[in-house]
C-alpha cells in the first residue's frame, strides 16, 4: 500500500513510525515536507549556543504512559531527558503570584484581592441561587464563571493578549476542561493566605537533555530519512481512480497533516462550500522572541504569565534555560517570550522592543543583560474557537473521509491537541491503515 503522508510535523512522523514498526514496507511509505527540515511546530532552533522551542517553549507530558515512553524511547530513551517539576507562576505588578489565578488571590495586592474574591462570591452564589446556564460566548462565560474581579485583573486582559478579537467572538464550549475549576473553598482558603494547591495536571514533565524540543521529532525523523521529501511542498492532489496522484506521483493513501485551510488550493475537486469552510476555519499565529541573558539564574519557574497589559504584548514566558541546561551555555540564561497574531499577520519590526520594555515593566530583565534576541514566526499556531469553529470543522473532515483523505494531526483534523495526542492520533490512524492493507 503506497502511502502519501502531507507534513513531516510530530503527526505525519509519528504515523509513518507507526506504520513501518506495524510490518509497513519503509519504501511504501513516503512524507512530503515543505520545509527544509522535519519537525513542524516541534521545531527548536539553536543559536551562539542558546536552542529554544520556536513555536513557544514546549513541554514532554501524557495522560496516556505508553504514548510518552513511545516517544522518549525514538529520542534517546529516559536517559537523553531531563524530568521537571512543573512551576508556574503569573506576574502581577511586582508580585509573583500563584497558578491558577484563584488559587492565588493572596498573592495579589488587598484591593485586588478583595475585588476578586466578591466577584467570585457573587458569581458562585448568583449560578447557586438562580441557577443561570453557562453562557455560550466567551466573555460572558468568564464573568459568570469567575465574576468580575477576576474577569478585569486578569481572564479578559489575558485572553485578549492570546486570541486577538474581542471574546464574545469566541465560545465558552471549548473551556470546558481546559480552564482550571477551583472548588469555593480553596478560593476562600487562598485570599486569606492558606495555600491551596489547585491545577496538577502536569505536575511533572520530561525535556530532551540536548536539541530542544525538536530532539523528540529528530528521533522520529532519524530512520525515515530516506522516506522524507524536505523542501518539497505538496501542489497538487489529484484523484486517480481508487487511489490518488500528489505533485503527479502515483499513491494508494493518502493521510494529511498540514492545515486543512491550504487544501482547496491544493486538493483538486474541493466542492465551492466546502472549500469556504475550510478557508474559514480560524486560527492565530504566534511570533516567539529568544532573549539570551548574561546572567547566571533565574527564579526556579518552569513559565509564567502575563495578564497585565503594560507588561507588554508577551502573554507568556518560558525559561528555557531552566527546561534543561543544554539550553544555554554554561553561565548563562535565556527565556523565551511569546506573542500571538492575527492569522497569518506578522509582528511589526519593533516587536523585539515592545516585548523588552514589557519585561523591564515586569522586571524580569534589564536591558544590560541580553546579549541578543533572536524571532520566529509560525502561521497557525492556536486553533480559535469561533462561533462558526464546529461546523467548518465538522464540513471539512467530513468531506476529506468521504473523499478518502485521511486528516490528522493539530491543524489537519482541527484538534486543540499537544504533541502526545498528535502521537495517539497517529497510533489509532496507523491501526486502521493497517488493518486496511490487510484486507487490500
Ligand atoms: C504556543 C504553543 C505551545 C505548545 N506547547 C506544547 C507543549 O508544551 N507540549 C506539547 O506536546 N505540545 C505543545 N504544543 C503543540 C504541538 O506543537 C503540536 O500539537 C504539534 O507540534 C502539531 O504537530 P502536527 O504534525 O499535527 O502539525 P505541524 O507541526 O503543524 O506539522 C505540519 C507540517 O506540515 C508542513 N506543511 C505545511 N504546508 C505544507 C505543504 N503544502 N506541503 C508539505 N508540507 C507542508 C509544515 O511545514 C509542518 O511541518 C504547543 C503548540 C503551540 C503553538
Amino acid at each position: 500500500m503506497k502511502t502519501a503522508i502531507l507534513g513531516a510535523g510530530v503527526s505525519g512522523l509519528a504515523l509513518a513510525r507507526y506504520l513501518v514498526e506495524g510490518g509497513l514496507a519503509m519504501d511504501d511509505v513516503t512524507l512530503f515536507e515543505a520545509a527544509p527540515f522535519a519537525g513542524g511546530l516541534c521545531e527548536s532552533k539553536t543559536v551562539d549556543g542558546f536552542t529554544y522551542d520556536t513555536s513557544g517553549g514546549h513541554i514532554l507530558f501524557s495522560k496516556d504512559a505508553e504514548a510518552m515512553q513511545w516517544m522518549k524511547d525514538r529520542a534517546g530513551g529516559d536517559a537523553a531527558f531531563v524530568k521537571r517539576d512543573r512551576n508556574t507562576k503569573i506576574r502581577f505588578d511586582e508580585r509573583w503570584v500563584h497558578y491558577p489565578f484563584e488559587n492565588g488571590l493572596g498573592d495579589l495586592p488587598e484591593e485586588v484581592n478583595f475585588d476578586c474574591l466578591k466577584g467570585y462570591v457573587e458569581a458562585w452564589h448568583e449560578r447557586k441561587m438562580n441557577g443561570t446556564e453557562a453562557p455560550g460566548d466567551f466573555a460572558r462565560w468568564i464573568r459568570w464563571r469567575f465574576g468580575d474581579g477576576i474577569a478585569d485583573h486578569f481572564m479578559d486582559p489575558y485572553n485578549e493578549k492570546i486570541w486577538k478579537r474581542p471574546l464574545e467572538e469566541i465560545t465558552s464550549g471549548w473551556v470546558a476542561g481546559r480552564v482550571p475549576d477551583a472548588p469555593i473553598e480553596d478560593v476562600l482558603r487562598a485570599s486569606i493566605g492558606i495555600r491551596t494547591q489547585g491545577y496538577t495536571h502536569q505536575a511533572i514533565f520530561y525535556y530532551p537533555k540536548k536539541g530542544g524540543f525538536q530532539a523528540i521529532t529528530d528521533g522520529l525523523a532519524v530512520d525515515l530519512a530516506d522516506r522524507i521529501r524536505l523542501s518539497t511542498p505538496v501542489e497538487s492532489v489529484v484523484k486517480n481512480g481508487d487511489g490518488w496522484r500528489v505533485n503527479g506521483e502515483e499513491f494508494d493513501s493518502v493521510i494529511n497533516t498540514i492545515a486543512m485551510n491550504l487544501l482547496p488550493d491544493i486538493v483538486e475537486g474541493i466542492p465551492d462550500g466546502v472549500a469556504e469552510a475550510m478557508r474559514g476555519l480560524a486560527y492565530n499565529s504566534i511570533t516567539t522572541i529568544l532573549l539570551a541573558l548574561d546572567r547566571e539564574e533565574h527564579p526556579n519557574l518552569s513559565w509564567v504569565y502575563f495578564p497585565q497589559r503594560k507588561q507588554g504584548p508577551a502573554n507568556r514566558i518560558t525559561y528555557m534555560s531552566n527546561y534543561s541546561p543544554g539550553n544555554a551555555p554554561t553561565g548563562k540564561t535565556s527565556f523565551l517570550c511569546e506573542v500571538t497574531n492575527r492569522p497569518d499577520e506578522k509582528c511589526e519590526a519593533g516587536i523585539v522592543d515592545e516585548v523588552v520594555a514589557g519585561m523591564e515593566v515586569a522586571g524580569l530583565v534589564r536591558k544590560d543583560e541580553i546579549l541578543f534576541s533572536d524571532t520566529s514566526w509560525h502561521r497557525f499556531a492556536y486553533i480559535v474557537y469561533d462561533h462558526e469553529l464546529e461546523s467548518r470543522r465538522e464540513t471539512s473532515i467530513a468531506w476529506c473521509e468521504d473523499a478518502g483523505i485521511l486528516p490528522l494531526g493539530r491543524f489537519g483534523h482541527y484538534d486543540y491537541f499537544n504533541s502526545d495526542q498528535c502521537v495517539i492520533a497517529a497510533r489509532e490512524a496507523a491501526m486502521t491503515l493497517l488493518a486496511r492493507a490487510v484486507r487490500g
